[in-house]
């Protein structure tokens, strides 16, 4: 089977990687060809709504997915004339768009943070009132990893936090008080068999997530999460690894994001689980049987970000798992990350420690 793969950065490179064992072989469009997937993997190179690079792409595949989120839904109809496309686009247009993820989540009665439009400077005088403060203000379109959000704790600090957003469409969210991230990883596979992993515990640091550990054990939280993300994957017949980003309250979970692809909470599953989500998404995308999700015990996932450390000394470290996307280092960019795995929390959270001390 050919997969093909817009976006070549590392979650592209992860799931090449997992194809090989499987006689999957994928082939990669992104805009240069030394991107961390085109270094392990054939490459196109072209924008990512390159018309005719697409139209390359899409005929010499089976089927075609995408590790990245930001693609214009144009592109992924393009591709559709000549494969089937995995995830369903109809998906990722709602998660490419704040507004209408939140009104998904509300549809199936998940519970989020309270907020508000902002399309028109008018639209900042009522936000305070309706919110409290701080507020969290997210451009609609075109945000991850913490990019095109501001915190405002007034009035003024919203018009200047808008400003920097250049006046586009956004939400603006009322501040959470969490006591823990979580995030749930699932998969559906072509027959509409779902698989799920546990619970991932994650530390975010200026928006960019540092750590996960996993599982997180909660069975009622679990199973709550469990029913929502099922429903948003049969909503969309969806196909393929669907992750979605909770916030941990006293008065239950908050459902924050959702990413229609593999995701960074879930890069643990490599060493930490029986099958791991890449290996999942290629499953479903291609149509094989889904595999066991189930733990190996414990695991920690460290984000590299920035800079690599010396990569003798963190293997030094009893089970350390080094990942090296071998991407030019620059300041909050994810270079890398490591994993740990072990029988129990305490053992991995010591060996987590030790390893967070060499990558700062
Ligand atoms: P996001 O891009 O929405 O995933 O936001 C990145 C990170 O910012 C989250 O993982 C949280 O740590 C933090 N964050 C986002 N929205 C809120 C909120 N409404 N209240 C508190 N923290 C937030």
């Amino acid at each position: 089977m050919k997969v093909g793969i817009i976006g070549a950065g590392q979650l592209g490179r992860m799931l090449a990687l997992a194809g090989y064992p499987l006689g999957i072989s994928c082939t990669f469009l992104d805009r240069s060809a030394t991107a961390p997937g085109g270094l392990v993997s054939d490459i196109l190179v072209g924008e990512l709504d390159d018309a005719e690079q697409l139209d390359t792409l899409a005929t010499q595949v089976d089927v075609v997915t995408f590790e990245f989120e930001n693609i214009p839904v144009t592109a992924l109809e393009r591709a559709g004339a000549s494969a089937p496309v995995y995830p369903s686009i109809a998906a990722l247009a709602a998660a490419q768009d704040r507004l209408e993820e939140k009104r998904l989540f509300e549809s199936i009665g998940m519970q989020t943070a309270a907020y508000v439009t902002v399309d028109a400077a008018e639209d900042l005088e009522g936000v305070g009132k309706a919110l409290g403060w701080p507020v969290v203000l997210k451009a609609r379109r075109l945000g991850y990893d913490g990019r095109s959000q501001r915190v405002a704790t007034s009035e003024k600090d919203l018009e200047v936090a808008w400003a920097e957003l250049d006046c586009v469409p956004a939400i603006a969210e009322s501040w959470v008080e969490f006591e823990r991230e979580l995030s749930l990883i699932g998969a559906r596979g072509g027959d509409g068999d779902i698989v799920f992993y546990p619970l991932s515990e994650n530390v975010h640091d200026n928006g960019i997530l540092s750590t996960t550990i996993a599982p997180f054990e909660d069975r009622t939280l679990q199973q709550i999460a469990e029913r929502w993300v099922s429903e948003i994957m049969e909503r969309f017949e969806y196909r393929g690894v669907l992750a979605v980003e909770f916030f941990h309250t006293e008065a239950g979970l908050v459902g924050n994001e959702m990413a229609p692809r593999v995701h960074n909470s879930g890069h643990w599953t490599i060493e930490g689980a029986e099958t791991s989500q890449f290996e999942n998404h290629l499953r479903a995308v291609v149509g094989l049987p889904l595999g066991n999700t189930a733990p190996r015990g414990c695991a920690a996932m460290l984000n590299i970000i920035g800079r690599m450390p010396d990569s003798a000394a963190l293997l030094r470290i009893p089970g350390a798992h080094l990942h090296d996307y071998c991407k030019e280092p620059r300041p909050n960019r994810k270079l890398g990350h490591c994993t740990l795995v072990g029988p129990d929390r305490p053992s991995v959270s010591e060996r987590l420690s030790r390893l967070m001390a060499i990558v700062d």
